[in-house]
């Protein structure tokens, strides 16, 4: 069924914890009705569409037009000896899915436990943790074009997924998501290829993948701030791509920094390193700062707007720049 509201505050829809206001604010679980809806807009171009809001950052405080499908359902549309294809409407809760996955054994999505949001965000951030990224597992993507209101099914290579990046990603606004399909194994195989799932792990012989998903379980909880205590939207940078010249300059500085081959001439250098290198670790500026277990998560201490957030983000920025010539670039949306 179809809510629409008026002056509806954002402050409980996003992990973050930022006071702004929706002007309108949609809501339905049913995609034929958020078609008719968006097809009856004059400008669905101004609509802001809202996931699980994990990775958005509200800098201007109102919004005019927020839509936020809460289609629901999870079920087994076909199944072979090995593998099995699952459609999960984009208001289930991402971590939901994983459990019911990890409950029946169906394979790929278990080091991507415990990341907030939600199933129909997953594809446009392209989510990744623990060597595994959801576009291993993503067969179709169905969306509602907000030009048009028309259905519109993407496969997997027409998502264009990249590190932390997509299609929708690129084209912000213009597709709004509401189911995803999965392709998961029958067959487990445990990714341990991260050092600190490895270690959590090196007390049980044999890995079950309900194993894997409470050793990923219990680092999240360790190193990342709840954002129900503590706002925040997770990694708030994504980690840069270097080149060679600059990796042997890192280096230098320190043997033991954290670089992983990307492609010929090219590494991922660890964003969270590099701000702590910045002298950015537990930093504390009016209301928000840095976490001080990971640096890579801005938080709001209580009561910051998100121009506050955005100006210390700038400053960090501005700062590793400085310091190691490298730029970051936000992983959050930045609205
Ligand atoms: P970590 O283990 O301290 O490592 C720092 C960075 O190095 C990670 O971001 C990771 O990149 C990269 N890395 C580590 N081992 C690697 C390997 N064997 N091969 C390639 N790259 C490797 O990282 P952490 O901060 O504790 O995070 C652990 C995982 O959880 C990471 O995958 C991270 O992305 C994910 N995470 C995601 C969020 C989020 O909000 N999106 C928040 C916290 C953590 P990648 O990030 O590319 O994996």
């Amino acid at each position: 069924m179809i809510n629409i509201r008026q002056e509806v505050p954002l402050f409980s829809y996003n992990t973050f914890g930022i006071p702004a206001t929706a002007s309108v604010f949609v809501e339905s679980d049913d995609a034929t009705e958020l078609a008719d809806f968006v097809r009856s807009l004059p400008d669905p171009s101004s609509a802001f569409l809202l996931g699980g809001g994990s990775n958005v950052l509200f800098v201007s405080n109102r919004c005019e037009l927020v839509i936020h499908p809460v289609i629901k359902g999870i079920e087994v549309t076909a199944e072979t000896g090995d593998d099995v294809w699952i459609r999960a409407g984009a208001g289930e809760g991402w971590d939901d899915f994983v459990s019911w996955c990890v409950a029946r054994n169906y394979a790929g999505v278990e080091n991507l436990s415990h990341i907030p949001g939600t199933v129909g965000a997953c594809p446009i951030q392209n989510i990744g943790a623990y060597g595994t990224e959801v576009k291993e597992t993503v067969e179709t993507v169905e969306t509602i074009e907000t030009a048009t209101g028309k259905t519109v099914t993407f496969n997997n290579q027409q998502c264009q997924f990249d590190y932390r990046d997509s299609f929708f990603k690129k084209h912000r606004g213009k597709y709004l998501i509401t189911a995803v399909q999965f392709k998961l194994s029958k067959r487990f195989e445990p990714n341990v290829k991260y050092a600190g799932l490895k270690t959590e792990l090196s007390r049980n012989t044999h890995v079950t993948m309900e194993n894997m998903r409470q050793a990923v379980i219990s680092i999240r909880s360790r190193k990342l701030p709840d954002s129900a205590e503590l706002g925040n939207a997770g990694s708030f940078f994504k980690n840069p791509t270097i080149n060679t010249a600059k990796s042997r300059e890192i280096n230098e500085l320190d043997p033991q920094a954290p670089l992983y081959p990307v492609s010929h001439g090219y590494w991922k250098m660890s964003a969270a390193w590099l701000i702590r290198h910045a002298g950015w670790k537990g930093m504390q500026d009016g209301n928000v700062g840095t976490h001080k277990r990971q640096p890579l998560v801005i938080v709001n201490y209580g009561g910051a707007t998100g121009k506050e957030v955005l100006d210390f983000a700038q400053k960090i920025i501005d700062s590793v720049d400085q310091k190691f010539g490298i730029r970051l670039d936000p992983e959050v949306n930045v609205v």
